[in-house]
Parts: structure tokens; sequence; C-alpha cells
């Protein structure tokens, strides 16, 4: 059996989901003419309570489009020192947007308000110019940890108070809201801008959505044009994307739980030494006097793939398509690793 723990991206359609696809209808989405597309962005922006949205190939470029409306050359970005848009988007900052990154620390891969206006930028011919906080929700290299609302809501001040913008890489944000109970609106209220990827925890092939206000998502069509992401018909991907908020959404708690059971599992191997509190689908494990390299082949030869996340850690992601049965034969085969180890 293969069991697929190395992304929230390994799945793949689901019948329900295809059939939606190949019912779709189309038009030419640069010419603003594909149904399907607008659809998708209306709905996504009604659900947030947000003015509009824009559909893109990815995370990577909703991100980088944010970005690059919310900065410029000689100017900064505050984010976590763990953040994807730091650590994960080809240096997409620097080459898109010319802008400088500050970096911070914080538990978990969260920032607090105390180092955000720590961190701000005085007007002074020295210094870059801040104009951007942003920051993960999820937190992919936290372990999938979540922000609360209220924890966001002291940053949002001060951004106010600072005239600083805030954008949020809401990739797995339905996994967080999944668990808080929190409502898309109260997080749509906080932003200017929020990516949500449609290919992650939601199970689509394909596709991202950046939620705005007309007049930055107007903007944000036009950079995305530029980076060579505006598509044709692209209403056969963003069916997807609707058939995924509509049936998918829900279902991420059963995400959650297979990942509490694997982080339970986990720590009672002598392979690992610490899991980092499992709260959504990702369980980061620290390693106990074994290279991640050498634990992934073991894994490996057990059907389970996992994926090196910083010198001793491994990660594994909880998904659509890994199920009961697939979390039965994961607990079954991590025993039977402890068994030959005792054998040997
Ligand atoms: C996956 C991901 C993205 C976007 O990635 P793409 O692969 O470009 O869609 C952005 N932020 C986080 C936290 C992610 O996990």
């Amino acid at each position: 059996m293969n069991i697929e723990l190395r992304s929230d991206t390994f799945t793949k359609p689901t019948k329900g989901m295809m059939e939606a696809m190949f019912n779709a209808e189309v038009g030419d989405d640069v010419f603003n003419e594909d149904p399907t597309v607008s659809k998708l962005e209306q709905k996504l922006a009604e659900m947030f309570g947000m003015e509009a949205g824009l559909y893109c190939p990815s995370g990577t470029m909703t991100n980088q489009i944010a970005i690059r409306l919310h900065t410029g050359p000689q100017t900064e970005i505050i984010c976590h020192k763990y953040s994807h848009i730091y650590l994960y988007e080809g240096g997409g900052i620097m080459s898109n947007s010319q802008a400088s990154v500050k970096l911070l620390d914080g538990p978990l891969g969260k920032i607090s308000p105390e180092d955000v206006e720590e961190a701000i930028n005085p007007d002074d011919v020295h210094a870059p110019e801040t104009t951007l906080v942003a920051l993960e929700n999820t937190m992919n290299k936290g372990g999938g940890s979540i922000y609360n609302l209220k924890e966001i809501l002291p940053i949002k001040e001060l951004c106010e108070k600072h005239g600083l913008k805030l954008h949020l890489d809401g990739a797995r944000l339905f996994n967080a809201l999944a668990v808080t109970g929190e409502s898309p609106k109260d997080w749509g209220e906080a932003f200017d801008s929020i990516s949500i990827c449609l290919s992650k925890g939601l199970g689509c092939p394909v596709g991202s959505v950046l939620l705005g206000n007309a007049k930055f998502i107007h903007k944000a069509r036009k950079v995305r044009k530029a980076l060579g992401g505006g598509m044709r018909q692209a209403g056969f991907l963003a069916a997807a994307g609707i058939y995924a908020l509509d049936h998918h959404v829900e279902r991420l708690k059963e995400d959650h739980q297979r990942a509490e059971r694997i982080g339970q599992i986990l720590e009672q191997q002598e392979w690992v030494s610490e899991v980092f509190p499992v709260k959504t689908n990702i369980v980061i494990a620290r390693l106990n006097d074994v290279a991640p390299a050498e634990m992934l082949e073991r894994l490996k030869e057990q059907g389970i793939k996992a994926v090196k996340f910083g010198k001793d850690q491994v990660r594994f992601v909880t998904h659509l398509d890994f199920t009961d049965e697939h979390l039965e034969a994961f607990e079954e085969k991590v025993l039977s690793l402890r068994l030959q180890k005792d054998a040997e």
C-alpha cells in the first residue's frame, strides 16, 4: 500500500470533482469571459466578505502578486523567518518586488504584535520603508499551527496605526477555521489581501485565489498577466474549486483527527524525540539519533512516504486520499519497524 504523507498536494480529483470539471461552462478568462472562473472568484470573495477574487495557477503566484502590489523597491516586508513566502517561493520577493525582508522569530512559526511593532522601521534615510506585514495560517513550518483571530487583531491595529498593509498566506486557512470555528467574514475583515489554496487540503489539482478589494484585484489581474498567469478556458480547473468549496471543507476535520493519531503513534517510537503539537493536518517529528534521510529510507521501504523538514525533522501531512485504511496500515508498518529493530 502506498502511504502518501509527503504533502496534501498529492491528492487526485475525485469522481464528483472530475464530473464537475468536465461539465464546466467555459470562456476565455483573459477576456474575463469564463463564467466558471468568475463564479469561483465571486463565491470565495462572498464567503470572506471581500469585494473581489482572482483565480491563479498557484499559491506562490497569489502571494507574489499581493506582495508586488503592497511593496516595491526600497520597501520592506515583516514576516516570520519560517514563512512560505520567504523560504519556498524561489526568492520571488526579491525578483518580483525588489523588496527587503525583515524576518522575525517566534514559537511555532508565529509572530507577536510586540515583535512586529519593534520591527517597523523609523522614517529614516538609512532604512527601507516598512509597508507590509505578512502572516501565514495555518503555519506550515510551525507544524500546522494556528493563529486565532484575537491574536491577529492587535497586529491589524498596529498596521492601521503605521499605515502598513496586512497580507495573509491562507494556503491552509480552511484547516485553521475548521478548528477554531471562526467565520471567514471576520478573517476577510482583518486583512487587505488573502491567498487561499485550492490544491492543498481542498483536493483540487490546480489553483489558488487571491482576495481583496475591487481596486486591488483589478491591479492584481494586470500583474497576473505580466507573470504569465492569464489562462484561457480555465473554468475547467475552476470548477474543481467550486466543487471543493461545496464538498471538501467540512471533511477537513477528518484529516486533523488522522494527523492527531499519527502524532500519538510517532510519539511512542524510540526514533522520535519530539512531536510538535498537532493542531491540523501537519505532523512534524524531531528525530532521535537518526538522520532524516536514513529514517525516510526505512519508512519508504514500508511504503510510507514523508519529507525531510529541517536538519533533524520529518513532516507527515494527511489529506483527502489518506483514509482510515491508510492510517491502520501506517500504524502497523511503524510498529513493524520497531520489531525489526528489536530483532537486530
Ligand atoms: C503550498 C503553499 C503555498 C503555495 O504553494 P503553491 O505550490 O505555489 O500553490 C503558499 N503558502 C503555503 C504555506 C503553502 O503551504
